[in-house]
């Protein structure tokens, strides 16, 4: 694999994985985070409910202070002192704050009777004898329901008796466990509890429960309707659940269910809360509305940042390897091209040379000619000027003349082919005509180099639509080069018709050419590795060549092997 693909990998993988373990460290985080808060709403409501019964308490122990210093028992002064504590107002929930009278059963009779003149109906209930009684003499708010309850003998019961006892034994604050208040209609039997504090004569030593027992007088107290009592302390409670049992979780010893629900909650916890000597139960619930850090949207919302910042980095690292590609290859392109214009500039610079080279030796051979007839005509030779003589010296310059002007031709013509003018005039062209031409027009440099005209195998009657003059010069410079490089072998010339196209081999047995010059020699200025000294030519023939052949939307290439000859081929479609 590629090392830029291993990197892609890397970078993905690592993107993801760091990804998911940022969601599952803050997924945990949240958790703990929910976990706690919950433990301090948890604790929270805990604190409201202990908080609540330590000012019901604080308000019997006044009471029982307030008691101790008034002397006697007035039924009037302890309403009174009640109301005035605004207890109801300040702290609903409470069902109220009353009095009750201990009386052995002596008593019985003449309390009765005392308190009947103040209230005619009042009767110690229930009826029946027992040895001691506990009657309450006073409960506010005096409202019907309390009203039901005034005379009623709480030691007759045994829950509230047992709880009576132990406040009066401990000389503390006791709650009777769960009981039906006196004050309930019979219908509903709703649960509630009582909370008791022991009230004794004064100066009398409490230093045991005996002097305790003996010194007791009554008990301040104070009824709860659970319901009424819990829905008070958490009237502000939104986001849990809260239910409140009485020592079990018992479903009879349900107090209070702050929201009933049958869906399955979480989290929840069960605290034990000590009051007042008795044991409360408090189950928590976070309810849906309980605002939660470790929500799906919360972890969704990690996770696709966490994906989102993966393929952004991922992006700007492939923008970044795609910018660092662009510049490398721009780089590669200015070297090459900066090679190209110094190869360029190199043989244009051989080319010049060549071409100066080329261009001097027939003017040096014109300007001697010249000098040796004006120097005959001035001596007066008629061996000199003979007509054998000038006709050859005419010849020469003649020679001469044609090879100065085909090199300024192809020089024209590499000029034309730059600015796009090598124009090409189509005609009915019979190619054994043109090629049979140029082979006769080429004759006497034939049959200097290699004796004879070349061999020729030519299909009969090939007739297109060429440019005849260009055709001969594609062929001469073909012709010319196999003459020149073929080391004076035979030379071989066959055409062949595939179609509606026309293939010219010109085939020599002579230097051949090397593999790496083959593309090389169809350019401009290229002469395959040879000097200006070594074989004449400026290397412009094969290039004005191949650009007349294209320009008939042929092709032309070469067959060869070096030491052992060439074989170019041109191929000609017939139509234009
Ligand atoms: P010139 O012959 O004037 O140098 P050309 O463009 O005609 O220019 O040829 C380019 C180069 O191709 C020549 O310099 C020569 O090296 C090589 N070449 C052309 N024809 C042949 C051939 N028949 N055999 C070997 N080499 C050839």
């Amino acid at each position: 694999m590629k090392f830029s693909r291993i990197l892609d990998w890397i970078i993905i993988t690592l993107g993801l994985l760091s990804t998911v373990l940022v969601t599952v460290f803050v997924f945990n985080k949240n958790k703990m985070e929910d976990t706690l808060r919950f433990q301090y709403e948890t604790e929270e409501v805990l604190a409201r409910i202990q908080a609540r019964m330590q000012s019901y308490e604080g308000t019997l122990v006044q009471l029982r202070a307030f008691l101790k210093n008034s002397g006697d028992l007035n039924r009037d002064k302890i309403q009174k002192y009640i109301r005035d504590t605004e207890i109801f107002e300040r702290f609903p929930g409470l069902q109220g704050i009353g009095y009750t009278m201990m009386l052995h059963q002596h008593e019985l009779e003449s309390h009765t009777r005392l308190m009947q003149k103040e209230l005619p109906d009042y009767h110690v209930f229930p009826k029946g004898t027992r040895d001691i009684y506990s009657s309450i003499i006073v409960l506010e708010p005096e409202d019907r329901r309390n009203k039901k309850a005034i005379g009623f003998d709480m030691f007759s019961e045994k829950f509230r008796k047992k709880a009576m006892e132990e406040a009066r034994d401990q000389d503390k604050a006791i709650m009777t466990g769960m009981v039906v208040l006196v004050q309930e209609d019979e219908a509903e039997n709703l649960p509630g509890f009582n909370l008791y504090l022991p009230h004794y004569k004064k100066d009398h030593l409490l230093n045991s429960i005996e002097n305790r027992r003996k010194a007791l007088l009554g008990f301040v107290y104070s009824p709860f309707r659970a319901h009424d009592l819990f829905k008070a302390i958490l009237r502000d409670e939104k986001i849990l659940d809260v239910e409140i049992y009485a020592d079990n979780m018992n479903p009879k010893n349900l107090y209070y269910d702050h929201y009933k629900s049958d869906e399955q909650l979480s989290p929840t916890a069960t605290n034990e809360l000590l009051i007042n000597g008795r044991k409360l139960i408090v189950k928590t619930s976070a309810l849906p509305e309980f605002p939660r850090a470790s929500s799906l949207i919360n972890n969704l919302l990690v996770f696709v940042s966490g994906t989102f910042i993966t393929l952004l980095i991922y992006s700007i690292y492939l923008f970044t390897r795609k910018q660092m590609h662009i510049a490398r290859v721009v780089a590669e392109e200015k070297e090459k091209l900066l090679e190209k214009e110094k190869e360029h500039v190199a043989s244009r610079d051989d080319f010049l040379s060549i071409a100066s080279h080329e261009l001097k030796t027939p003017l040096t051979s014109l300007k001697l000619q010249a000098q040796v007839m004006m120097r005959s005509i001035s001596r007066n030779d008629p061996a000199a000027l003979s007509k054998e003589k000038v006709s050859h010296l005419v010849k020469q310059i003649d020679n001469q003349t044609t090879r100065l002007t085909r090199l300024v031709d192809d020089m024209l013509d590499i000029s034309r082919i730059r600015t796009g003018r090598l124009k090409i005039v189509r005609d009915t062209v019979n190619l054994n005509e043109v090629i049979l031409d140029v082979i006769d027009r080429l004759k006497p440099q034939f049959i200097k180099t290699i004796g004879e005209t070349p061999d020729h195998d030519l299909f009969p009657d090939i007739v297109g639509s060429w440019d005849r003059f260009r055709l001969e010069q594609v062929l001469t410079n073909l012709f010319t080069n196999a003459i020149r490089y073929g080391n004076g072998n035979p030379i071989k010339i066959r055409t062949e018709l595939e179609g509606r196209c026309v293939r010219i081999y010109v085939t020599d047995e002579g230097i051949g050419i090397a593999k790496e010059n083959i593309v090389k020699i169809f350019e401009r200025f290229e002469r395959a590795g040879m000097s200006a000294s070594e074989v004449s030519g400026l290397g412009l023939g094969l290039f004005i060549t191949a650009q007349i052949v294209k320009a008939h939307g042929g092709e032309i290439r070469v067959e060869s092997e070096l030491g052992k000859g060439s074989t170019f081929i041109v191929e000609l479609p017939l139509d234009a």
